[in-house]
């Protein structure tokens, strides 16, 4: 039996499917109709090797293409967790009516974070308040994003949000069909890198910072996602493959929000990463280029297989696709 300190996550954030029923020219993890999605025996490797956490959040993709799937993760989760962790869930609302929140208020679910109020997302007339008449029906409470009464275990809530230059995907990613559609946050002043859904604080046990984003079973240490995972939880627990990483100076830097210093002990300074900041307009793809192209090789590096999305679907070629409406997948 494997036995680890005490260590209790403030979020989780688990990208279970890439399947979705939309097809968004912004999605950032290239999620569309018949994209994979975990097994269940990947499922239910994740739960084990996942620790306690205050919140876990299930996102896609659009969850509720797998519902059978969805609510298996959450009961095993809510096993695992007894009360003690928020279990909340990212749709974009499309799929979701009586049968399928009933079955989701069963299966434990707390919050209902609606992501698709957008020009971005196909536009469904009358969503918004199709699922405002339902979800007040069944008692939930409606906050707005970001507020802290969505994590107050008693109450059951929802929010309705959506993509905006500076709100989501970090004020639009660099990722995915936001980048090569053109729509990412072309500003080398936004530094979505110590913001949440950043790598700011993903080492920092005990910290309210602290988030881990899982892409499929592919650990990263922030939502918009390195050239490298982490490592698989559906392998090994998720706090050895963090601890694999602790005093490594690039992660440190990373778990910082610095990646402009996280290539400083082999060689690339902070003036040549801040100027390539510059010209390439986002943190992201300066973080991309130095795993490219500056990070040092090394020898039995267990994370070196361990991305989740083929490198033909990042969208990870900026210097030939940025600002280009490229042909999509
Ligand atoms: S942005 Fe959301 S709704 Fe749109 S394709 Fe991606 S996962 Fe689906
Ligand atoms: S700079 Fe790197 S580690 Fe930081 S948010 Fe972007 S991809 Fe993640």
């Amino acid at each position: 039996m494997i036995y680890h300190r005490l260590v209790i996550m403030e979020s989780i954030y688990w990208v279970f499917t890439h399947r979705c029923n939309q097809y968004c020219a912004h999605c950032y993890n290239h999620s569309r109709p018949g994209g994979p999605t975990v097994t269940l025996s990947e499922a239910d490797a994740v739960i084990e090797h996942l620790p306690d956490t205050n919140r876990l959040i299930l996102s896609g993709g659009e969850p509720l293409t797998e519902p059978e799937m969805l609510l298996h993760i959450l009961r095993k989760a809510r096993r695992k967790y007894g009360s003690g962790t928020h279990l909340a869930l990212q749709t974009n609302g499309d799929l979701l009516d009586a049968d399928a929140l009933d079955r989701l208020l069963d299966a434990g679910v707390q919050h209902i974070s609606i992501a698709s109020q957008d020009p971005y997302h196909a536009r469904r007339d009358g969503l918004r308040e199709r699922l405002h008449t339902l979800l007040v029906s069944r008692g939930l409470l409606e906050v707005d994003v970001g507020d802290p009464s969505a994590k107050k275990p008693a109450l059951r809530t929802f929010s309705f949000w959506g993509a905006t230059p500076d709100l989501w995907l970090g004020g639009l990613w660099a990722r995915g069909r936001a980048l090569r559609n053109g729509i990412w946050k072309d500003d080398p002043e936004h530094n979505v890198c110590a913001l949440w859904s950043g790598a700011l604080g993903f080492l920092d046990d005990g910290s309210d910072r602290q988030e881990t984003a899982i892409q499929l079973t592919s650990v990263y240490p922030c939502c918009p996602g390195t050239v490298e995972a982490l490592g698989d939880v559906a392998q090994e627990p998720l706090l050895d493959i963090l601890d694999r990483h602790r005093g490594d100076p690039m992660w440190e830097a990373l778990n910082r929000g610095d990646p402009a210093a996280m290539g400083v002990t082999t060689g690339i300074d902070l003036e040549y990463a801040r100027k390539r900041i510059r010209e390439l307009g986002n943190v992201c793809l300066w973080c991309d280029e130095y795993f490219t192209k500056h990070r040092p090789q090394r020898s039995g590096d267990a994370n070196e297989a361990t991305t989740a999305w083929p490198e033909d679907e990042r969208g990870r070629q900026p210097l030939v696709l940025v600002g280009e409406l490229a042909a999509d997948d």
